[in-house]
């Protein structure tokens, strides 16, 4: 589609309608802009007068997925209207631990100074015996910042939204827009929404999560999601020694569960419970100190210090599901990031990371392909999918021995871990790292 030669330009504010000379005709394809003339083929050479029209790009979600495409894109210089059901940001879950790969990200898109203002430092890990309390093993992460050359951080949800949605500008989200209904056409693809209203652009991103309506239209039916088997309860709460070192990730382990802390920014320590059991099994919110009291029972005293800290009518409750992997992420103009194209059980920590390399992936697509929205979104496609089903798997699997699914494996890892330097731990860790668009 060539756009109008009104619009105005993400880059300048003003319009742009300028001779044309070969050098920046090449640098503003090198942005994301197509050239387009009224009623005559461009003919930059001429000098004659040309509008550059950048593409435009609907996404729908505000999650840490969208959020970043919209900024990646953006920086591109594309036109981006983003659009988000909720009416204000207000994440699911405390926090996130944001590897390596998902920082390089996040730096790529200028945010590297926030980034790590709001991470917390973990400077070493242990795992440590549910019942007795006695340390299984402990080691430093300086090994595996040296190898992947980048310092991990666990941010708090919120913030790493809110950071997020101000990089591309807060005020440019339209929020309270529920997308219905999303189809492609011959020269745009168009979204519908409850309000009634639609939006248009050359290209449409569903970054809208793990129920995606964008996934079931790109696929023609709809995903089902497997659930992984287990509970995880998470928040915040204010560091205390008692449960772990302020700048260790500590991880009681026993019985098929596992209670994590980790540092966040602000002196807090993000935490999260697992606990296997049925699917559906119902919960009042606000009743998390009492359940986990019950269900941890007999574990360490760290651990009681934790329920005792933990606010309940803070703390998340999330059954875990994932997806199986799908290779088909694009249909016509229409294309799925982040969760909508891979699930992830959380125990990798990289479900967010592959959102952010996606929204990195996507602006490179678009950077090497600036004229042809549908060759980007095949090249974002063919960059993808291998690399997030790799992720969604390796979760799976951890997920299977961390939580008991065959017993006797379950206990070898234990008994590993009394064991480890932690050569093993960091080497399955810079696996999940490296083979993103910026941890080739
Ligand atoms: C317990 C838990 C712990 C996790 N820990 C980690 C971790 O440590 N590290 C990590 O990297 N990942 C982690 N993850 C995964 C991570 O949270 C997700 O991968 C990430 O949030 C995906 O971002 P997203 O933007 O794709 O989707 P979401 O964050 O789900 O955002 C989707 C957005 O789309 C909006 N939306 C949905 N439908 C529509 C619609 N129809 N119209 C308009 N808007 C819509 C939603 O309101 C939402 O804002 C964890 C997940 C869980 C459940």
């Amino acid at each position: 589609m060539w756009a109008s030669t009104s619009r105005r330009s993400p880059l300048s504010g003003s319009r742009w309608s300028r001779p044309l000379s070969t050098d920046t005709a090449a640098a503003d394809r090198r942005r994301g802009c197509r050239i387009g003339i009224s009623g005559r083929s461009p003919r930059a050479d001429r000098g004659v007068p040309i509008a550059l029209v950048p593409v435009k790009a609907v996404i729908i979600g505000a999650g840490m997925g969208g959020a970043s495409a919209a900024i990646a894109l953006k920086q591109l210089g594309l036109e981006v209207e983003v659009y988000e059901q909720v009416t204000e940001n207000k994440p699911v879950g405390a926090a996130i631990s944001v590897w390596s790969n998902g920082v390089r990200c996040l730096n790529h898109l200028g945010l590297e100074e926030e980034t790590a203002a709001l991470g917390g430092i973990v400077d070493s890990m242990s795992y440590v015996d549910a019942f007795t309390g006695e340390t299984m093993c402990r080691f430093s992460m300086q090994p595996l910042i040296d190898e992947v050359g980048q310092r991990p951080y666990p941010i708090a949800r919120a913030e790493l939204q809110l950071m997020l949605m101000n990089a591309f500008g807060h005020d440019d989200i339209n929020f309270g827009k529920k997308m219905v209904a999303v189809h492609d056409g011959p020269a745009q693809a168009t979204v519908e929404f409850a309000d009634g209203t639609s939006a248009s652009g050359d290209i449409v991103i569903g970054a809208d999560g793990a129920k995606s309506l964008t996934r079931d239209y790109v696929l023609g039916s709809p995903v089902e999601r497997r659930y992984a088997g287990y509970v995880n309860f998470n928040g915040l709460v204010p560091v205390d020694e008692r449960i772990g070192p302020a700048t260790e990730w500590t991880t009681y382990v026993g019985d098929s569960r596992r209670v994590s802390v980790m540092p966040v920014a602000g002196n807090r320590f993000y935490f999260f419970f697992d606990v296997p059991m049925p699917e559906g099994v119902p919960f009042e919110r606000g009743t998390a100190r009492e359940v986990l009291a019950e269900e941890f029972a007999a574990w360490a005293p760290g651990v009681h210090t934790l329920i005792g800290a933990l606010e309940p009518g803070a703390t998340n409750r999330v059954e875990i599901y994932d997806t199986d992997p799908f290779h088909t992420w694009v249909r016509g103009r229409v294309a799925v990031l982040g969760d909508a194209a891979h699930n992830t059980t959380p125990d990798i920590g990289q479900g967010g990371c592959s959102a952010m390399e996606d929204a990195v992936a996507l602006q490179f697509a678009f950077r090497d392909n600036p004229d042809d929205p549908h060759a980007a979104l095949a090249a974002y496609e063919a960059s993808r999918t291998e690399r997030a089903a790799d992720l969604v798997l390796r979760a799976r699997k951890r997920c299977d021995v961390t939580h008991g699914k065959e017993p006797e494996k379950t206990a070898a890892w234990y008994e590993e871990l009394r064991h480890e330097d932690g050569t093993n731990v960091i080497r399955g860790i810079v696996g999940n790292i490296v083979g993103g668009p910026l941890t080739a």
